[in-house]
């Protein structure tokens, strides 16, 4: 259904850019002269030499803690200040430290068996059947203990359902299931869109949390919205952890494929589509399998630090300088699997070398701005967002103004350049009070905003703008819909499709000479403009109320004394 409505509309819009009546995208008419002129420096060129500058071999697909990513980190910094930005990082630098442990699993020493009580164990292969690794920080973990499986593993009072029922799981191995119950009302778990209970972070947390000493998630494509590829290339090479994160760690956090999962319950003598079908009740009771995991995980401990690169422009304003808005785009990727055979770089270059180079050119058009806006531009390159978003929570903890002083994040990733985008994705922005700039935005530029394909996949809290949105700091990313000038959808459709299968975390995401940054510079304007009027605006943003993230909001200001 709502795919025809978009096409409906899609059609519509091209009919009247073929009649000549649609102005150029760039005009943005309530924009004043100065943002006007500033806006007007944004370069899909630039874009272009930033994207294939940073996805360049030599930058070795800029794994954090590796070398590659603190050249990249370099290289940013030494961009804003070329543009005159000021240093917004630890003691007058670009950047701010980030401490970590880098967590390899030793695939060759590392053993994982299910031992049935009658019947022959099985032995799994990482990679093929398995993977897992060690959030306790530890080089050796033995794990020796009983599985139980505990349907979505989420205990959410607000929609009264505890997978939990008390049972006391200290010492044991949870086994659930990706995502979350699935709905239709938006009273029960948002409807069709995931929330943070559904998130595999959420889901180790909680068993962690509960004294499991291992979890496995059984992953299943259609619910957990990416393939096993993803989730062997994202496990297969260095995790990395906060170090100044406190709290109960889990020595085993692992996956296993649907078919290991099959075999696991058929061990069990139970039937894992039955074992499915039980956990979409709120009466679902965990259960104890009579199979023992037993599993040694071998570990290379690598304590590493990594960069934020974070930089300044003050605000015109000598009261509101001292608030500011936001713009974020991570900076890492997958780096180099060196166990793998032929080409073992993960060069990155849509995922996030074009968030990049929109953040520079965002950058660069603000420093040329006369006069700035009344609140300060914050532009911050983090690190470590392919290990679960973890600069940017540093970011977001540690903020160089109070969060409460923070109106907006824009976050961008992974733009594809596909041509001049008609539809706007900016998922979170209807649950801010800053929508109605948003809805001016996408008009004056004369885009459709598109509500989230796939709300399932849970977006809203796979990126950065995240880290920011959970210590109260409205904030959303801003991305393009599939439908672009000259094609129909199902041409933008099939390119998202060929991505998400051939390139996405995949070493192919390499840059194409063919790849158009008109996207690219488009959003970087949408974003300019967005960014502009809400840096000028006279109250600072916030939540709708009753939005999940209006309570942190509120308490951060309580604590100012607003
Ligand atoms: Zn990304």
């Amino acid at each position: 259904m709502l795919k025809t409505t978009v096409a409906v509309v899609a059609l519509c819009a091209c009919l009247s850019m073929s009649a000549g009546t649609k102005p150029q995208g760039d005009e943005s008419s309530s924009l004043p002269e100065a943002a006007r002129a500033a806006m007007k420096n944004i370069d899909a060129e630039k874009i272009r030499a930033t994207v294939k500058y940073l996805s360049d071999d030599k930058l070795e697909g800029r794994g954090t803690g590796q070398k590659g990513g603190d050249l990249a980190a370099n290289w940013l910094a030494d961009q804003f200040r070329a543009y005159g930005l000021q240093p917004a990082g630890d003691n007058g630098t670009f950047f701010q430290n980030v401490k970590f442990f880098g967590i390899t699993t030793d695939q060759r020493k590392t053993h994982f068996r299910f031992v049935p009580k009658n019947g022959e164990e099985m032995a799994l292969k990482f990679g093929d059947n398995f993977v897992a690794t060690n959030e306790s920080h530890t080089e050796t973990a033995e794990i020796d203990a009983p599985i139980v499986f505990v349907g979505y593993g989420i205990n959410a009072p607000e929609y009264k359902w505890d997978d939990y029922k008390g049972v006391d799981l200290t010492g044991k191995v949870v086994l659930m299931l990706v995502s979350e119950p699935p709905s239709d009302d938006p009273n029960f778990f948002k409807g069709k869109a995931l929330t943070y209970y559904g998130r595999w972070t959420y889901k180790y947390e909680e068993a962690a949390r509960r004294g499991a000493v291992a979890a496995i998630l059984i992953h299943k494509t259609e619910m957990a919205s990416y393939g096993w590829e993803v989730v062997r290339n994202s496990w297969g090479g260095e995790s990395s952890y906060l170090q100044d994160e406190k709290g109960p760690k889990l020595k085993s956090a692992g996956w296993i494929q649907m078919e290991t999962a099959r075999r696991l319950a058929q061990a069990a003598g139970m039937d894992v589509d039955q074992m499915m079908k039980d956990a979409l009740s709120r009466n679902f009771k965990p259960v104890e399998l009579p199979v023992r995991l037993k599993e040694t995980l071998v570990s290379k401990v690598r304590p590493f630090s990594s960069r934020n690169v974070v930089a300044k422009l003050a605000g015109s304003d000598a009261q509101l300088t001292k608030q500011a808005i936001f713009y974020t785009a991570h900076y890492d990727h997958l780096g180099i699997h060196r166990d793998e055979p032929g080409d073992n770089i993960y060069n990155g270059a849509a995922d996030n070398a074009t968030g990049c180079g929109i953040l520079l050119e965002l950058a660069r058009a603000f420093a040329a701005a006369k006069p700035r806006p009344a609140r300060s531009v914050f532009f911050a390159a983090v690190t470590a967002e392919e290990q679960g978003l973890l600069g940017s929570k540093y970011l977001g903890l540690h903020p160089p103004v109070p969060a409460r002083d923070i109106s907006l994040d824009l976050n961008f990733d992974d733009i594809q350049p596909f041509g001049e985008p008609e539809q706007l994705v900016v998922s979170g922005a209807e649950r801010t009070d800053i929508y109605p700039e948003v809805e001016k935005a996408a008009k004056e530029f004369h885009m459709t905003i598109q509500p989230d394909d796939h709300p399932e996949a849970g977006h809203f809290y796979r990126s950065d703008h995240f880290s920011f949105a959970r210590v109260g700091v409205p904030a959303f990313s801003v991305n393009e819909g599939a439908l672009f000038k000259g094609h129909d959808l199902a041409w933008g459709e099939e390119k998202e499709r060929e991505y998400v299968a051939k390139r996405y975390h995949q070493p192919s995401d390499e840059y194409k000479p063919e790849m158009d940054f008109t996207a690219d510079a488009k959003l970087a304007k949408v974003g300019f403009a967005l960014g502009w009027a809400v840096a000028g605006a006279p109250r600072l943003a916030g939540w709708q109320p009753g939005d999940e993230f209006e309570k942190a909001r509120g308490a951060s200001q309580a604590r100012a004394g607003h």
